[in-house]
């Protein structure tokens, strides 16, 4: 443009002139036209308002050289082809007032205009009924010939060539950026999840396939599908509002957002209002913010909504494409739609946490036990009230199927949506499982197809649909599935499990962020001693050193392998500063670090890929487990080990008689405080176990066959059978 000039140091004032009217015109061209996708857009748009139900559109050099936009609309008339292109000439506008209440995308009968200014511009239509269509080329908003009669289907085609030819700079811009194309593509992705009664296709001029082609479809989500792919569409939520009192804000708001498992660099909005597709820089702000507060993980959303007001509400006029709006009431519409996405959100992420509650707490049944004394995994409860088994469950064997129902908090959401958002997360794993960027470790795919080839079908039932009713001990947990009790090893369950997440979340972990960073010489010399036979002893004390610092310097070595593929974070000093999260909502034990790190120096071979990320995996499982933690269960038959200690400290006392009672005192507080630790500790992997471990299995676990028979899945009973005795009794 004519800018350069400008740009002289002025020393008298410079003289006004009237602008050349075609300079005038290719200003106000360039701004409504103001890249190739603008064109696209303005084009897509007419062909939509001509009631079209097929638009293909054509692209070559990202529209600097060609685009081509073909419809199958109603066509325009002859005898309105000599002003098609002229300035302020449209169809859907002849008065003020119209303006208050105009449906159609355009009304400024600017767009073409503007194209003829800046592009050569020809145009094929035929209306109905007419035998042949014409074709007709324009410039500088006239008609550069007579149209000429020529063969035609249905509908206008209209084609913009060498776009901006007369604006050098502008075009200079735009070559050096390529991404017009995919921008252009976007766009029409975009009008096909909206406009799903309409079928879109655009590809690159010469290609053969398309790269954006939908189908007329009925359903929204099967358009998101088909243009979005499977796994977007597996983990979007359906939102709604509507407010309809005309002193705050009249509005009806329906659309699909991400759930938690929906992780992308970048947020997707795509927002119609009044079925155009506009942006609204307020309300898109507004949903980051609730995002970003609820589901941090997943702070860039992938949203679709569509409002409708009265026309007469929305102002289109603030910018000269149109693609800006502003609405009346703004702030109250922003306000409602925010809070009806922030308590969608809120609800999805506590289905997944909180699958199921039990009713009674883990306690044995001596009904069990006698049936399979000798797992003997029973005896630890001890407050052995006897509960009926049918109470225990709570559950009528004739009824099986109500069964999960009882178990769900009484949250006012339906069970069928419940069921979606589990849908959602399940397929999310699927969707994890080819990550884009993994893609090439083909390692980590051979690891995860190993676990899906190895899959149990008969146990993958139980765990997806069993009921967790408690610990029957350390280590066993007591379920239920249909009509039948199991008892399942939770410390193998756990492990697997663990081992299978971080298959499933390689290289995308969030970390745990230790609080002290842990040397990792230190670590591993407490792990050696560990395994020593005799602990005490300081023979092999330097024999460990040497081993720790090796492996030390070795693992300080691998430290960006592990970071970045386990979020395992070694720092330059060689501490242990992060961990990954595997499951959400679980840390594992830390006594158990000094093991994981040994492991990590000692077995992996770093040499090769699947080996080296199959060992790792396996010793982040083994350390993720859970564990019964290392203090003995004070509830059980572990009590006595704080009570020996107790004793001998008596005894001592008794022997030596001096000894003052405000010493027995405190080490009885002491024996208290360990007590309550442990009790802690106990009473938060049982948590774990229920709220976190249970309701994982059910998305995410793959049992391997190894486990029908290697005793970590066991029947124990079936509740006929049972009641059958209890009628006896
Ligand atoms: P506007 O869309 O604002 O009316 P445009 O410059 O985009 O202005 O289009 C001018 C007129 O040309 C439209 O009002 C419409 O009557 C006609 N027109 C443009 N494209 C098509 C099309 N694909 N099918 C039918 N009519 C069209
Ligand atoms: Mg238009």
């Amino acid at each position: 443009m004519e800018e350069e000039e400008e740009e002289q140091v002025a020393t008298e004032p410079p003289k006004i002139h009237r602008l050349d009217e075609s300079v005038v015109n290719r200003i106000a061209a360039g701004e409504v036209i103001q890249r190739p996708v603008s064109a696209v857009k303005e084009l897509v748009e007419n062909s939509l308002d001509a009631h079209s139900s097929s638009i293909n559109v054509v692209v070559k050099d990202g529209g600097l050289k060609l685009i081509q936009v073909s419809d199958d609309g109603y066509g325009i008339r002859y005898e309105d082809l000599p002003i098609l292109c002229e300035r302020h000439t449209t169809s859907k506008l002849s008065s003020f007032e119209d303006l208050q209440s105009i449906k159609s995308m355009g009304f400024r009968g600017e767009a073409l205009a503007s194209m003829t200014y800046v592009a050569h511009v020809t145009v094929m239509t035929i209306t109905k009924g007419q035998l042949h269509g014409y074709r007709v080329s324009y410039k500088d908003g006239v008609m550069e010939n007579e149209p000429k009669a020529c063969a035609a289907v249905k509908g206008t085609q209209i084609m913009i060539e060498n776009l901006f030819y007369n604006m050098s700079a502008r075009r200079k811009n735009l070559q050096n950026s390529a991404d017009d194309y995919s921008k252009i593509v976007d766009l029409l992705s975009r009008f096909a999840i909206h406009h799903t009664s309409v079928s879109f296709s655009c590809r690159k001029h010469g290609a053969g396939r398309a790269d954006v082609s939908s189908v007329a479809t009925l359903s929204r989500i099967d358009a998101i599908r088909s243009v979005y792919g499977v796994s977007v569409a597996r983990s979007l939520m359906k939102v709604e509002a509507l407010d309809n009192d005309p002193s705050s804000s009249v509005f009806q708001m329906d659309g699909f957002i991400s759930n938690s498992e929906y992780v992308a660099k970048k947020i997707t909005m795509v927002l119609f209002i009044n079925d155009r597709l506009v942006d609204c820089t307020a309300l898109k702000r507004a949903l980051e913010i609730v995002y970003a507060a609820t589901l941090p993980k997943a702070s860039k959303p992938f949203i679709y909504m569509s409002i409708v007001l009265p026309p007469e509400h929305v102002d289109v006029n603030v910018h000269p494409t149109k693609r800006e709006v502003s609405l009346l009431n703004q702030e109250v519409i922003i306000e409602k739609i925010q809070s009806v996405v922030e308590s969608r959100l809120r609800s999805s992420n506590e289905t997944q946490i909180f699958q199921e509650q039990t009713v009674e707490p883990p306690s044995s049944s001596q009904i069990i036990s006698s049936k399979d004394s000798n797992r003997n995994p029973l005896a630890s409860g001890s407050k052995s009230q006897k509960v009926p088994v049918n109470k225990m469950v709570r559950t009528d064997s004739s009824d099986p199927a109500g069964r999960l129902h009882i178990y769900l908090h009484a949250e006012p959401r339906g069970h069928l949506e419940k069921n979606t958002s589990l849908t959602a997360v399940r397929s999310s794993v699927r969707q994890r499982r080819n990550p884009k960027e993994t893609a090439d470790l083909s390692s980590i795919q051979e690891l995860i197809a190993e676990i899906d080839s190895n899959c149990h079908s008969g146990m993958l039932d139980i765990v997806r649909n069993c009921t967790y009713i408690g610990m029957a001990d350390d280590v066993f947990a007591l379920l239920q599935h249909d009509t039948h009790l199991y008892l399942a090893n939770v410390v193998s369950l756990s492990k697997e499990l663990m081992y299978q997440q971080v298959l499933r979340r390689f290289a995308h972990f969030n970390a745990i962020q230790l609080s002290n960073p842990a040397p990792l010489k230190e670590l591993i010399v407490l792990a050696l001693k560990e395994g020593d036979t005799d602990p005490e002893s300081t023979e092999n004390d330097e024999l460990n050193e040497k081993i720790a610092e090796m492996n030390t310097e070795l693992l300080k070595q691998k430290a960006d392998l592990v970071e970045e593929y386990f979020s395992i974070h070694i720092d330059k000093d060689g501490n242990l500063s992060r961990l990954p999260v595997i499951l959400d909502q679980y840390t594992p034990d830390m006594d158990r670090v000094p093991e994981f790190v040994l492991c990590l120096g000692n077995d992996v071979d770093w040499e090769e890929e699947k080996k080296c990320f199959q060992v790792i995996s396996a010793a982040l499982g083994n350390f993720y487990a859970m564990h019964p933690p290392m203090l003995p269960n004070p509830s059980g038959d572990g009590l006595q080990f704080y009570q020996k200690r107790k004793l001998v400290r008596n005894n001592e006392g008794s022997l030596s008689c001096n000894t003052a009672a405000d010493d027995m005192m405190m080490e009885d507080e002491i024996e208290h405080e360990l007590v309550a630790e442990a009790e802690t500790a106990w009473a938060q992997r049982e948590w774990s176990i229920q709220h976190v471990l249970f309701p994982s299995m059910r998305l995410f676990f793959k049992p391997p066959n190894s486990m029908a028979t290697n005793g970590t899945f066991v029947r124990v009973a079936s509740l006929e059978k049972l009641y059958r005795i209890f009628e006896r009794c």
